[in-house]
């Protein structure tokens, strides 16, 4: 049986990796079919994360924590995680193609997952001019015009970046009160291309292959329609738990619950580290440095239960 299994791939399941590999845990780390690295395998440059003081690509950064986790013998195994099993002294995890693992202890890396914005067509057009992720798909939006949801920083660096490509961009806020630092925030003002609107909420999205518009519903119910040819969302995201929500203890903010500053769960042998369990911070570098609370949690746990 293994000592240890990491649920997922972002800044705190590799450095988890990566303390538990050199503790000689010979973690295996399941990063996921199709996003291994997490989230910051679809930003551009991360420009605050110490240690990198021209900045660093996201994905170059995920890839280096990768080949760093891998250098100590942590296993990687590219497939998701579809059922666990967590209670008793033996947990078991159950993979997409089927195998089961077992092992003595879990970490739960399991991240955040992008909001929706809940509309009809939303999901429908998902692909033809929705989209979550201006990285990977604003270069299809040469020369249009396009729009962006949100008013946190998320928002602040989607829209930017947008303007690489795009004429014109909208950026839409349900209130005057922005969530983004200042910083990201007057930048994108300062932007000739972004253009602020403000008081509004997204209600209806139309096209019939692809965006065409969408239906703004101002503060005093009064409704109209802004033609643009993508909808980039960004409003921020919620802790990923379905896979363990009926065992493990989550907070009301609906993140993984952990006993003071520590990363143990209600359940013994159970560690969570990451965006999982924080409902505040979400920055790669508190990920990165919960990774290693749990990776030290799970060593003194697995020391102690020997
Ligand atoms: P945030 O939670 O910070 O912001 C979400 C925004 O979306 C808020 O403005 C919120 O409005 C709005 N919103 C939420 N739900 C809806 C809805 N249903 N309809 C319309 N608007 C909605 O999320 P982010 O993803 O922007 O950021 C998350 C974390 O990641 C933060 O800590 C941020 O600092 C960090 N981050 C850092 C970056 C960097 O430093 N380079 C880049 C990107 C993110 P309201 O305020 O009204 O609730």
């Amino acid at each position: 049986m293994r000592d240890l299994i990491i649920i997922g791939s972002g800044p705190a399941g590799y450095t988890a990796a990566i303390y538990a590999a050199r503790a000689d845990l010979k973690p295996v780390v399941i990063t996921s079919s199709v996003e291994m690295g997490g989230d910051l395998m679809k930003t551009t440059e991360v420009d605050n994360f110490p240690g990198f003081p021209e900045g660093v690509m996201g994905p170059e950064l995920m890839m280096n924590m990768q080949a760093q986790a891998e250098r100590f013998g942590a296993e990687l195994i590219f497939d998701d995680a579809v059922s666990v099993e967590l209670e008793g002294p033996v947990k078991k995890v159950t993979l997409g193609n089927g195998d089961v693992l077992e092992a003595r202890a879990v970490i739960l890396s399991t991240g955040s997952e992008y909001r929706r914005l809940g509309l009809d067509d939303e999901a429908r057009l998902s692909g033809f001019g929705v989209s979550w992720c201006a990285t990977c798909d604003g270069a299809f939006f040469r020369k249009r015009t396009v729009a962006v949801v949100g008013g946190g920083d998320s928002a602040m660096e989607e829209a930017t970046f947008l303007t690489r490509f795009a004429d014109k961009v909208y950026l839409l806020h349900r209130s005057d009160n922005f969530r983004a630092s200042p910083a990201m925030l007057s930048r994108a003002k300062a932007d000739a291309k972004i253009e602020f609107v403000t008081g509004v909420t997204v209600t209806g999205i139309q096209g019939t292959d692809a965006v065409s518009g969408i239906t703004l519903t101002e503060t005093d119910g009064s409704t109209r329609e802004l033609a643009i040819d993508g909808l980039f969302v960004a409003i921020g995201a919620d802790p990923r738990t379905a896979l363990f929500a009926d065992t493990v203890t989550l907070t009301e903010a609906g993140t993984v619950a952990v006993d003071g500053r520590s990363s143990r769960t209600n359940l013994a042998g159970v560690f969570a580290a990451g965006d999982v369990i924080d409902p505040t911070y979400r920055q790669a570098i508190t990920a990165a440095g919960s990774g290693a609370v749990a990776a030290l949690d799970a060593q003194h746990y697995l020391e102690s239960a020997h």
